[in-house]
């Protein structure tokens, strides 16, 4: 792929991996590195969340391996997803890991990066919109403004090694506001552990659920009535909860604001 002014793409050398993020949803929220690298790759190794007209983008002759729950099926373990991604790049293939958001956001990109180091196979990392940032965005919620906050928490609702559970309570001292992703499964427990904390029951929050996609939908809280919010409206996976003043300004954007689709 090539256009006019744009610096060139990279090539894609044989027996190289690119780790690569295909954002939020909406195929359209791709980088134009990612869309060179799924044009181009002789594998596709992706997580369940990539968007069907992404990986449509492919070669003929690419082949698509999914590592992500698909079915019913139990899902590849990481070590087993390492192994195909040396094994294939050994072989001499051009290999493109695509996952959801950014590949170093709650995407285990890290230990694939370290996994293919050890192997002594080369790679490129190529970052994406991350879905916690994009939900928001899309949503009229501002990550910072100059009068809410001077730092924004990125935390897992659920951590993805289940060996120790974070200090919510801490999070919620630090008084500013916290993108939670994967919040569902944990929520009641987040809820009450933040409050312990000290964030009154009137803190605005928000529920941002498969955004940028059909199923979008975004439903204005506060962290008192979160759970019920969340319940009466059947949000589901995938969604983000943002907690704090910054979900509370989307309200005064929305005679402006147009929505997604
Ligand atoms: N690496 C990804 C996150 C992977 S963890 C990223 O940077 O976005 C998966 C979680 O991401 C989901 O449980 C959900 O919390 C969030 N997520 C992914 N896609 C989403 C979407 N379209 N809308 C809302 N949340 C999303």
């Amino acid at each position: 792929m090539s256009l006019p002014g744009f610096p060139p793409m990279p090539d894609f050398p044989a027996g190289e991996v690119w780790l690569a993020g295909a954002g939020p949803g909406d195929p359209r929220l791709l980088t134009l590195l990612a869309l060179h690298a799924v044009a181009t790759a002789d594998d596709i190794v992706h997580d369940a969340l990539v968007d069907a007209r992404v990986l449509a983008l492919k070669r003929a002759d690419a082949e698509l391996i999914p590592a992500g729950k698909r079915g019913g099926r139990p899902s590849p373990t990481q070590r087993d997803i390492n192994e195909v991604l040396i094994e294939r790049a050994k072989r001499g293939r051009r290999v493109l890991r695509l996952k959801g958001g950014d590949p170093f956001v709650f995407g285990r990109g890290w230990d694939e990066a370290a996994a293919l180091t050890q192997a002594g196979v080369k790679f490129r990392i190529i970052p994406g919109v991350t879905s916690g940032l994009a939900a928001t965005a899309l949503a009229g919620i501002p990550a910072t403004t100059r009068d809410t906050n001077h730092a924004v928490v990125l935390a897992a609702g659920h951590r993805a090694d289940e060996d120790g559970a974070a200090d919510w309570a801490a999070l919620a001292r630090l008084g500013q506001p916290i993108i939670l992703y994967m919040p569902m499964a944990q929520l009641p427990g987040i809820v009450a552990a933040l409050r312990d904390g000290g964030l009154a029951a009137d803190t605005p929050a928000a529920l941002v659920q498969s955004a940028t996609t059909e199923r979008e939908r975004v439903v204005d809280s506060t962290l008192g009535s979160l759970i019920e919010d969340a319940r009466r409206n059947s949000i589901d996976s995938p969604a983000i909860v943002v907690i704090g003043a910054i979900a509370g300004l989307r309200r005064d954007l929305l005679p402006s604001l147009v929505g997604w689709r």
